[in-house]
This record gives C-alpha cells, sequence and structure tokens, in this order.
C-alpha cells in the first residue's frame, strides 16, 4: 500500500495505476486472437490484476466438425473485435477493484481516448486520467516531424531531424523540472520556443544558460549553435506548444510517470508466449502469460516458489539457475540506471540518426 493513503467514505484506499493491452500478434496486433491486460501499481511497479482474452479454441472447432462435444478446460471467453478487447479488460479490473478494498482512482494511459471513455460510464468511482509521458513525448515528434513534411517556410530556418530532436529534448527536461507544478510547467512550455529564437525575456535563469552567461551562450545542440529564425516557423512552433501548455494538458503531464513498466511487462510475457507461435487455441496461452506474470512480480525464482507449493522440491540446478538469472537482471538494472550509461546510449542514438541521414541523402529517392 502507498504511503499515507487514506480511505475515502466506502472505505476504499486509492492506488495509482498504469494499465495496458498486450497482443500475441507481430505487426497488425488489433486483430490477433489473444490479449492480455494487466493493472500495475505505479508505487510498487508489481501487477496488481491481469486478465486474458482468447477468440479461438481449437477443441471446440473440432467438435464442432464432428459434431460431438468433448469435455476440456475451455479458454474462449470474447467475441467480437480485438480492439474492444483492451476497454473490456480494463472495466472489467477497475470493476472488481472493490472487492478488495482498493480503487483505480488515478490511471495513467496512452493518448487513445476509447478506453477512457468506456472506463467513466462502467466504473462506479470516480478516476482521473494522467498522460503517459513517454507517449506524449513520442507524439510530439511525430507532429513536429509532420509540420517539416507538410508546410513551408519561407524565410524560415530549416526545421531538420536535429531541430526536432533539440525542441523535444526541451520538453521532456521542461517536465521533468517542474514535476508535480502545472502551474510553473505551462509557463515554462511556452518559454522554449521564445528560447530556441533567441528571445530569453520570459526565461528562467534556473535553467535557462543565456541568462547565466550571456556573452559565451550558444545553444549546442541547434545547428551552428545559432538562434532558430523565421517568424512564420515560429508561429507554427509556438502554437503547436502552446496546446501543451493549456491548464487541463498540463495538469496531467505534471506527474510526468510513463507505463514503461507495463512495456516491460508485456516483453516478458512475450517471452513465454511467443509470437511467432499460435498457442491461443488452447489453455497454453493463458499458463503462459500467468507465468509471465509471475516472472514480473517474483522475478525468477516463481519457478521454485510454484514447485515448492504444489508440493515438489526444486531441485540444485534448478535453485542456482533461478539465483544466477536474478543476480543478472539486477545487475543489469543497475548499470542501466547510471548516468554514463544514459549517456552512451543517447550518443548512441544520435550517432544511428545521423549516419541514416547521411545514407538517405546519399541513396536519394528510393522508392
Ligand atoms: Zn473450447
Ligand atoms: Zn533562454
Amino acid at each position: 500500500m502507498e504511503a499515507g493513503a487514506e480511505c475515502d467514505s466506502e472505505n476504499l484506499v486509492g492506488v495509482m495505476c498504469s494499465y495496458d493491452m498486450g497482443w500475441q500478434k507481430r505487426g497488425k496486433a488489433h486483430n490477433s486472437s489473444t490479449g492480455h491486460g494487466a493493472v500495475l501499481g505505479v508505487a510498487t511497479g508489481k501487477v496488481l490484476d491481469f486478465a486474458t482474452r482468447n477468440k479461438t479454441c481449437r477443441t471446440c472447432t473440432a467438435s464442432k466438425r464432428q459434431n460431438k462435444p468433448t469435455p476440456h478446460d475451455c479458454r474462449r471467453n470474447h467475441c467480437g473485435s480485438s480492439k474492444i478487447m483492451e476497454s473490456d479488460v480494463a472495466c472489467e479490473h477497475f470493476k472488481r477493484a472493490p472487492a478488495r478494498g482498493i480503487k483505480y482512482d488515478k490511471y495513467i494511459g496512452d493518448d487513445d481516448s476509447t478506453t477512457f471513455s468506456h472506463l467513466k460510464t462502467n466504473v462506479p468511482y470516480g478516476l482521473e486520467k494522467i498522460s503517459d509521458f513517454i507517449h506524449t513525448k513520442r507524439s510530439l515528434n511525430t507532429r513536429l516531424y509532420n509540420l517539416s513534411q507538410r508546410q513551408k517556410f519561407p524565410n524560415s530556418s530549416v526545421l531538420s531531424q536535429k531541430v526536432v530532436n533539440y525542441l523535444v529534448k526541451c520538453f521532456a527536461y521542461c517536465v521533468h523540472q517542474h514535476k508535480n507544478q502545472p502551474e510553473e510547467l505551462a509557463k515554462a512550455i511556452q518559454c522554449i520556443v521564445p528560447h530556441a529564437f533567441g528571445d530569453h525575456n520570459k526565461c528562467d535563469i534556473l535553467w535557462c544558460r543565456y541568462k547565466q552567461n550571456p556573452t559565451e551562450y550558444t545553444h549546442h545542440e541547434l545547428p551552428y549553435g545559432k538562434d532558430l529564425h523565421g517568424s512564420c516557423l515560429q508561429q507554427a512552433l509556438q502554437d503547436l506548444f502552446s496546446e501543451y501548455a493549456s491548464p487541463t494538458v498540463a495538469s496531467k503531464l505534471a506527474p510526468c510517470l510513463d507505463s514503461q513498466r507495463n512495456e516491460s511487462l508485456n516483453g516478458t510475457i512475450g517471452s513465454k508466449n511467443l509470437k511467432i507461435r499460435h498457442y491461443g487455441g488452447s489453455e497454453s496461452s493463458d499458463f503462459r502469460t500467468a507465468c509471465g506474470v509471475a516472472q514480473h512480480n517474483e522475478g525468477h525464482n516463481f519457478v521454485c516458489k510454484t514447485l515448492i507449493k504444489t508440493g515438489i522440491n526444486p531441485g540444485p540446478h534448478c535453485t542456482s539457475y533461478q539465483q544466477k538469472q536474478d543476480q543478472k537482471v539486477s545487475a543489469d538494472k543497475q548499470r542501466k540506471a547510471t548516468k554514463k550509461f544514459k549517456i552512451r546510449r543517447r550518443q548512441l542514438r544520435l550517432n544511428r540518426i545521423q549516419s541514416t541521414v547521411r545514407n538517405e541523402n546519399r541513396e536519394g529517392l528510393s522508392y
């Protein structure tokens, strides 16, 4: 339970969570025949609830063909489109939470609003949606890219990939620095574009290096370290960033949370329930998903724990292998959290982008 959590009038504790759905299919996942949805607590990062949806059952199909019913562990529990699975599973989780004394009153979700509107109409308690910061960042990147492709800006700087990266990075810094301060965040977002165009009047001395040292300042991530120029470009960018500075959007952005842990869970489940195999026709898919959830919550040791629960003593090889796997995971986690690693990762990413741009320029139009 979160520290300082309080009960409401109906004796329910509010839990902040993230919800996402994964599909066992590559490419167009929205026509997948199986899917799993999970609710993760933000404070603990553990799976609080999960459920699966299966559209097919091989045994049912076979017995229909042969016209004789076979008793079996049927896992078919969904008909209709795969898109509806996401909101269907979400409603199931959110509705059954009060039975366990909790309610998911704050939830992090992607920008897709269908799930949220379904939740709003079906869930008996009030809930609030927080923007997934990674999704927002990605969509800002796409919007800037589209702007650079669709519109021409005469007498202005080129809105190149480098400039887009710079603006997105400023935006990310801005949100991180004004965590849980929606009003200051809104003001700071309004400063990003003027700052890039060399107007530092409203900048804060805390982050604006021009204000700290006006004589030696250059934008070291903009082309040639120069300010951007051109009033049409500035206006278009300012319009775009102003949308993020509106009070409603800023208050959703301010907690600065994301659902990356759901992605990591989907990865773990994907390593058990392979996308290139079809397990959805039997109970296998459900068991594999459950294993993935167990590994996410308990670590690799879940195998030993399960064996002990069923009355089997795990052998020495099993135990030592699980321990080694868990050690590896925690060492990896520590390494990836260091500043050195993050700087290196960013540098490698920039190198990759640069070499792509160089190659594309050399190859010319290829389709
Ligand atoms: Zn069946
Ligand atoms: Zn500035």
